[in-house]
């Protein structure tokens, strides 16, 4: 592992480019966030897998993201602490039993009991537990209808959209355009349905997220010259379970996921 002592020999790993892909003015800028353990290192999309894997772990300072979602978490298990989980269990359409209740999440089962305490067979990162948690405690409990919108047209969403593709889309595209296979490989490892979209993409898949929350990934292939393309739809009721603000972390903690598990397995 290599140490880092100051700003200055992150810079030196950048471009220089100055894209603000990863939401900073220029490189210098990103490398202080970094140093200061502001950013992860991999928020820039140009560094190698070679320098992520050398510099990202000598680098990387208390995450504060981490940290605020840590916050977040404790304050919905104390809201679910406080509600009838039973009842809510009705309303969801989900399990209840030995004082638990559980929902699928991409397929596999995750609880909370009365207390809050969450157990889970698979490992989700905090940007997912946020969402999961307000989804029992207010999800609708309506099915979805089959008609699929984007970002854009949920409530909330035509203000959020720039930052939602800066954080979701483009993440995602970038794992589906350099592991293609692989990509599709984890959107079927995550219990994902390939069915014949409405939309005319190479890859449509669904995923379930949340069990009455279904999210539909659609890639286009680069060709013919044009541009490869990712879009994530959500079905027409997607408003009743879940706020825009959970809707987007949700979002968020997949390409996350996604983006980890590449790095750890692509070739
Ligand atoms: S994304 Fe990378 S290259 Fe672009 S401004 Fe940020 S640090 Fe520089």
């Amino acid at each position: 592992m290599s140490h880092i002592n100051n700003p200055m020999e992150i810079f030196k790993l950048l471009n220089g480019s100055n894209c603000r892909e990863c939401n900073e003015r220029t490189c210098l800028a990103f490398a202080v966030a970094v140093f200061k353990g502001k950013k992860p290192i991999h928020a820039c999309p140009y560094l190698e897998k070679e320098v992520i894997d050398r510099y990202g772990e000598a680098i990387e300072k208390p995450n504060t993201v981490d940290e605020y979602k840590a916050e977040a978490i404790e304050v919905l298990k104390q809201k679910i602490s406080l509600i009838d989980l039973s009842e809510s269990a009705k309303r969801l359409g989900a399990r209840f039993s030995n004082n638990k209740l559980t929902i699928k999440i991409f397929g596999k089962d995750f609880s909370v009991d009365t207390k809050g305490n969450i157990s889970s067979e698979i490992h989700i990162n905090a940007y997912m537990v946020v969402p999961a948690l307000n989804y029992i405690l207010k999800g609708s409990g309506k099915s979805p209808c089959g008609n699929w919108i984007t970002f854009r047209e949920l409530t909330g969403g035509p203000s959020r959209y720039a930052h939602y593709q800066q954080c979701c889309e483009k993440p995602l595209k970038r794992v589906a355009d350099t592991y293609t296979d692989l990509f599709k490989d984890m959107l079927e490892i995550f219990d994902g349905k390939q069915i014949v979209s409405p939309i005319d993409s190479d890859i449509s898949i669904v995923l379930h997220p949340l069990p009455l929350f279904p999210i539909m990934v659609c890639y286009w292939k680069p060709e013919d010259g044009l541009e490869s393309n990712l879009h994530i739809y959500f079905d027409f009721i997607s408003d009743d379970h879940l706020d825009i603000e959970s809707i987007y972390t949700l979002n968020e903690g997949i390409a996350l996921m996604f983006k980890k598990i590449s790095l750890r397995h692509g070739a």
